[in-house]
């Protein structure tokens, strides 16, 4: 009865919950109802002698593996493995229509073979949620992990004691000595309400996790935004300089843009700033560079290098991306769309912005000369 009012409650509090994706709300679906049929199920072993009628003793078996089903099929969705319904009605079937028959039989049967049918549905909720034990992420996901493991051998000790049991019918199905029943009892009153918390907490870490995600990015260009690329940029200098190594800082920005705004419109300004960043993109390593959209035309980006001539051919390497653009065939822009870039190289103490304004200096030299090209910084005093 208590594991009932565990289940109960875990799933009306994960019918609260607002997902974020479809995994999410397929996990907080099926866990949901699936707790909610334990709950209905298990609450009227409390109803006293009724309890031991077949029926009740029917309907407390039959929802604690549907129930079952339906959370191992719940805690799949969030890795990708949701049960498909065929699967579920197959197995629901396969323990149901075993369970009525034993149940018009007599108690003791039926008693005995509500062990191996909860052990199918530890098997296959243990199966469902294999990816919480094999590729955990993050501690409540073992958490998890832990407590399907805890019911597939619950489960098997359970199916030998009942074996081996001598004495009269149970209408808990619970055929096990003290105090190991008292342990299972206390077991299964916990853990579907712990199960449901665990839930809350991965999704809510999922949602915490898209946010921060959304947060650093540019939405037009999919670039890293200029907060996301100040809070990295820290990181990258610092490791820069532990390892005495230089890193240039490049700031961007395009050439007459107001122009193509004015002249075209602003949906095409925005293609401008779409195209120009994938030319970026795709002339810089992603693996240890950083470039972001800094402001409305601007772009920064740090590239560690070996020596100043690097950190040049690296700074015309991107004016000649943007310039390679094929600017007439996608938007029919002539003449094309071209940059200008002013380059710092950091070398000593000297933190981001004290870069920025020497490359902005340096960018201010390349639009005063005639745009289209790159200048270079003094070196910081
Ligand atoms: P310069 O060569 O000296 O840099 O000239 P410019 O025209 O590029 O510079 P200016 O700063 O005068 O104009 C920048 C323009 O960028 C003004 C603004 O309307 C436009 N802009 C800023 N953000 C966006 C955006 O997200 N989309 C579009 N379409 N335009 C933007
Ligand atoms: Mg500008
Ligand atoms: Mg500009």
């Amino acid at each position: 009865m208590i594991c009932g009012a565990s289940a109960a409650l875990g799933g009306t509090t994960l019918r609260l919950v607002e997902a974020t994706d479809d995994g999410a709300r397929g996990a907080l679906r099926d866990c949901g109802l699936g707790f909610w049929i334990l709950g209905m199920g298990l609450l009227p072993a409390g109803l006293g002698p009724l309890a031991s009628h077949p029926l009740m003793q029917w309907v407390l078996g039959v929802s604690a593996l549907l129930g079952m089903l339906f959370v191992g099929s719940g805690l799949g969705s969030l890795h990708g493995r949701r049960l498909a319904p065929q699967g579920l009605l197959m197995l629901s079937l396969l323990m149901v229509l075993p369970l009525t028959v034993a149940a018009n039989h007599d108690a003791m049967t039926y008693g005995r073979l509500f062990p191996y049918m909860l052990l199918l549905a530890s098997v296959v909720m243990v199966w469902q949620g294999r990816d919480y034990l094999l590729r955990p992420r993050g501690l409540a996901e073992q958490l998890v992990a832990l407590n399907c493991a805890a019911l597939l051998v619950t489960s098997l000790a359970r199916l030998v004691t009942t074996m081996a049991y001598v004495g009269p019918v149970r209408p808990d199905l619970m055929y096990v000595p003290e105090p190991w029943s008292t342990l299972y009892a206390v077991l299964y009153g916990v853990m579907p309400m712990y199960v449901a918390c665990l839930l809350l907490v991965i999704v809510n870490g999922r949602l915490q996790q898209k946010l921060r995600a959304r947060a650093a990015v540019d939405e037009l260009t999919g670039m890293l935004n200029r907060r996301a690329v100040r809070e990295q940029a820290t990181e990258l200098l610092d490791r820069q300089r532990r390892s005495r190594a230089m890193t240039a800082v490049l700031m961007l920005d395009l050439d007459r843009f107001k122009l193509v705004n004015d002249v075209h419109g602003h949906a095409a300004g925005d293609a401008v700033l779409r195209l120009a960043s994938q030319a970026l993109k795709t002339s810089l390593r992603q693996d240890d560079t950083l470039l972001s959209r800094y402001g409305g035309e601007e772009f920064v980006a740090l590239v560690p290098v070996d020596d100043p001539d690097v950190a040049r051919r690296v700074a015309e390497r991107l004016r000649e991306a943007v310039a390679a653009v094929d600017w007439h065939g996608e938007l029919r822009l002539t003449p094309g769309v071209t940059v200008s870039v002013g380059m710092a190289l950091v070398s000593g103490d000297e933190d981001l912005d004290q870069a920025l304004l020497r490359a902005d200096e340096a960018l201010y030299r390349a639009k005063r000369d005639g745009r289209n090209q790159c200048q270079v910084a003094l070196d910081a005093a």
